[in-house]
């Protein structure tokens, strides 16, 4: 190996380590479901992005099956060769017409479709407002794309007007973009789409938001544009297939014109290998089932408020959720780690967040209550959180 390598590792995995931010990988016996087993033992399991369940669900794990069978193992090709095979024009039908968009498009994962959709319509002379708190994969898109990156305060509509008109009274930008997370992961507070849509009119700004969070959640499973009733107004709905749909990839929903352009320019369109089959089919048949059971949306929803209800009565902050998304905010780094490292011994599997991912005192325990957990399973964990909160003298 390299030695230039070898010192360039070892320098910087010591630093790392010693900022605290070197965690190990905790590996799952088995499949990541509301009950999940480490090490051989059980746990509650509040961290993972499975909200409806769809990661075990029965009919989709046949559905994925079943095109595994018809179509193989792997599309065999990129899209533009003769990786397109039928389901996945059948998937992206499927998306067009869960979003009520036109027409749609399907990448492997939702990080490299930000990184493919955002630079295939911004350039170096254009403009991004892109609020503080999105998510690494919108940063990375809008570094791709050489655009002028403006950050914007957290959902702070008066900085998004001002940046907005400063931009377009500079006269430097042939186009300007607005792009958001739909639903912010660290807090599941929700993008006030009403009046980013009515500042985008009066700037002529592109509109993208990032559904990752929002979409089988809001809006009855459609998402936050949906709920909002703003399909018209939003230029790119893109969303991931790996959260509430409970598989992989990513999309973008929207006009005809726009999916044209995305096929014939996007990097990962063209240039990775295209979905698998079973991955594409496991996803209709999520999608099937969310429409066509709405009890399954509701089931995350009445869950969420159960276990929400209990944490704030045992006296936890639970700051400004307005989404299953639940954080258990304990400000101090090493008491969240502590906190969150004590309730996994003792039975409840949570993910702590602390700076650089959360501003410095604002760590937290996230907790992602989902559609398949029992209330048996929630009051247990709540009881654990109870223990461990006296214990530590936190509640
Ligand atoms: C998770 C997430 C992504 C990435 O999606 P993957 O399909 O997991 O690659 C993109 N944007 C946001 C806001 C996310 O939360």
């Amino acid at each position: 190996m390299s030695d230039v390598l070898t010192r360039f590792l070892s320098q910087k995995l010591a630093e790392v380590k010693e900022k605290g931010l070197y965690s190990p990988i905790d590996v799952l016996d088995g499949a990541n479901g509301p009950l999940i087993s480490i090490d051989g033992k059980e746990k509650i399991n509040l961290a993972s992005n499975n909200y409806l369940g769809f990661a075990t669900h029965p009919a989709v794990i046949q559905a994925a099956n079943d095109a595994t069978t018809i179509y193989g193992a792997g599309a065999g090709a990129v899209r533009t060769i003769n990786g397109t095979l039928a389901i996945h024009e059948e998937l992206e039908q499927r998306l067009a017409r869960f979003k009520w968009t036109e027409a749609a498009i399907a990448f492997q994962s939702g990080f490299n479709c930000n990184m493919g959709a955002i630079s295939a319509v911004m350039t170096k002379n254009d403009a991004i407002l892109s609020d503080e708190l999105n998510h690494a994969s919108i940063i990375d898109g809008c570094r791709l794309s050489r655009a002028e990156i403006i950050r914007v305060k957290h959902s702070d509509m008066a900085d998004l007007a001002q940046k907005a008109k400063q931009a377009v009274e500079s006269g430097r930008y042939d186009k300007i973009m607005y792009i958001t997370d739909g639903v912010f992961s660290m807090d599941g507070d929700v993008a006030n789409l009403p009046e980013i849509v009515e500042i985008a009119e009066k700037y002529q700004l592109i509109v993208y938001v990032d559904d990752a969070h929002g979409s089988g959640v809001m809006g009855q499973g459609a998402g936050t544009v949906k709920h909002f009733g703003l399909q018209a107004s939003v230029d790119f709905q893109m969303g991931t297939l790996s959260k509430a749909i409970g598989v992989v990839g990513g999309y973008v929903a929207g006009s005809r014109q726009l999916i044209s352009w995305l096929k014939s320019q996007s990097r990962p369109f063209l240039f990775s290998t295209s979905l698998t089959p079973g991955a594409a089919g496991a996803v209709i048949k999520a999608i099937d089932l969310m429409e066509t059971d709405p009890g399954i949306v509701t089931a995350l929803w009445d869950n969420a408020a159960y276990f929400k209800e209990k944490l704030i009565a045992a006296g936890y902050d639970i700051g400004v959720s307005e989404t299953p998304i639940t954080p258990v905010i304990l400000g101090d780094e090493k008491l969240t780690q502590t906190f969150a490292a004590k309730l996994i011994a003792e039975g409840v599997y949570v993910k702590p967040i602390v700076f650089p991912t959360v501003p410095l005192g604002a760590g937290r325990v996230r907790n992602m209550p989902t559609a398949v957990h029992t209330k048996q399973m929630l009051d247990e964990a709540v009881s654990i959180y109870k223990k461990v909160g006296r214990d530590m003298g936190i509640i």
